[in-house]
């Protein structure tokens, strides 16, 4: 191959790791350049809806996701105050997915995952780490990316490219897109802890509702499988981060969600900023965006991942076609009307509808939501159509609908 016939991937998460393993089953050469020089695993994604484990069952990744991760049947919502509000049982989803359920596994081991996809093929690719792309150009026929490495700036040419580096990605602010859209004023604190909360009462997600300080509680495997628990709650804004993680005040946060004498082991604490935002269009020219470099949202539901992951399946299948000739490239604009459009009528609409239900300070709308899950729990019909938005699985098929 001539050196620019190949696509471009920048950013080496969970989202750029996808693609890079799309585009190598499809035979497309690719140089993916990742600002790091390792896999980045702080915690953040580690749930992954049922969508999206059909399409890692589409590409033979299943049985590494589902032995690795844990499956949770039922997550939980509670009240903070009045406790469990409703118990949502996903099996009833059984007659419309192999998996009805949602996996946890964090979003380093996706990545890890598809670089072991990528090892069993030959097509021509070329991974290059602690490099950051700078400069991004196009033109007729190609782009050029410049990227900063310890050797110096090296000039990278390509057919197209796939911007994948996260929610300040300098692949969108090469592109004339605005990134609409607000940043909540409080932050997200991530506790990790050993300490199992199971016998609480405690599936392996949970919700527990709160007008002061809500807390959402998982459980994923951990660096040896054993599990560890993730515990998630708002930080005041004018609380200065060192403050935050002190030991005393990390303490005091999660012994006021649920106290125990001997004092809990925290092995990370995390801080991050939330936002919501999605760029006005995923495609220009020859550049296009993928994950969270298109989109970002609060974390609340763990969806912003799985709709990457989801951007990166639709976007290689026509990439693919055009590459090999057989469409036209104003199919690329279809993934650009597909996954915008689910990114506002959904990731966006259901994110921000979660936060603002989980902090809910009226009273009586509390109440009133409350009442809407104990209804939905209690209606066969009702609780498949609830789970399916949840679950991501409409907002999956309302995109492929759009032409
Ligand atoms: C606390 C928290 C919990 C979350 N939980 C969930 C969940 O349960 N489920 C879910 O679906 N989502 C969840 N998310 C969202 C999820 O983490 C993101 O949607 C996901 O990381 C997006 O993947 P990405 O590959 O698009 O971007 P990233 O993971 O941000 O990866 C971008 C990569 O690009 C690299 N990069 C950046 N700039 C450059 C550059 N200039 N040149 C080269 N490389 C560059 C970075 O080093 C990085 O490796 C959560 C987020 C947070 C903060």
């Amino acid at each position: 191959m001539a050196d620019r016939d190949r696509v471009i991937v920048v950013g080496g998460g969970p989202v750029g790791y996808t693609t890079a393993a799309l585009l190598a089953q499809a035979n497309i050469p690719f140089t993916l350049l990742e600002a790091g020089h390792r896999v980045a695993d702080e915690p953040r994604a580690g749930t992954i809806h049922p969508p999206t484990l059909e399409l890692v069952a589409s590409i033979g990744a299943i049985d590494a996701f589902l032995d690795r991760g844990f499956r949770v049947e039922n997550y939980r919502y509670f009240d903070r105050t009045q406790g469990l509000i409703a118990n949502f049982d996903l099996s009833v989803l059984g007659d419309l997915t192999p998996y009805p359920f949602r996996l946890m596994l964090e979003q380093h081991k996706v990545c890890f995952i598809m670089q072991e996809l990528l090892a069993q093929q030959s097509s021509p690719m070329d991974i290059r780490l602690d490099h950051e792309v700078t400069r991004v150009e196009q033109t007729d026929d190609g782009v050029r990316v410049v990227a900063a490495t310890p050797q110096g700036e090296q000039v990278i040419d390509g057919r197209w490219v796939i911007g994948c580096d996260g929610g300040r990605s300098r692949v969108r602010k090469s592109m004339t897109v605005d990134f609409d859209g607000f940043t909540y004023p409080e932050r997200f604190l991530i506790l990790s802890t050993p300490y199992d909360f199971g016998p609480h009462g405690y599936a392996f997600t949970n919700y527990i509702a709160d007008p002061e300080e809500w807390f959402a509680l998982f459980k994923v495997p951990g660096p040896d499988g054993s599990g560890l628990w993730r515990v998630v709650s708002p930080v005041d804004p004018e609380l200065p981060e060192d403050k935050v993680f002190a030991d005393d005040a990390v303490q005091a946060r999660i012994q006021r969600f649920r106290p125990l004498a001997a004092g809990y082991e925290i092995v990370h604490r995390n801080i991050y900023n939330v936002h919501q935002r999605v760029a006005s269009s995923f495609r220009q020219g020859r550049v296009l965006i993928a994950g969270d470099a298109a989109h970002i949202n609060n974390p609340l539901g763990g969806m912003g991942m799985n709709f990457g992951i989801h951007d990166a399946f639709n976007l290689v299948e026509k990439l693919a076609m055009v590459w090999r000739g057989d469409a036209d490239d104003d199919l690329l604009d279809v993934y650009d009307r597909q996954r915008r459009t689910v990114a506002q009528e959904y990731l966006q609409r259901q994110t921000i509808e979660n936060k603002n239900n989980i902090e809910q300070k009226d009273p009586k709308e509390r109440e009133k939501f409350y009442d809407s899950l104990r209804a939905t729990v209690a209606d066969p019909e009702a609780l498949v159509t609830y789970l399916r938005r949840v679950t991501m699985m409409e907002g999956f098929a309302r995109a492929a609908a759009i032409t």
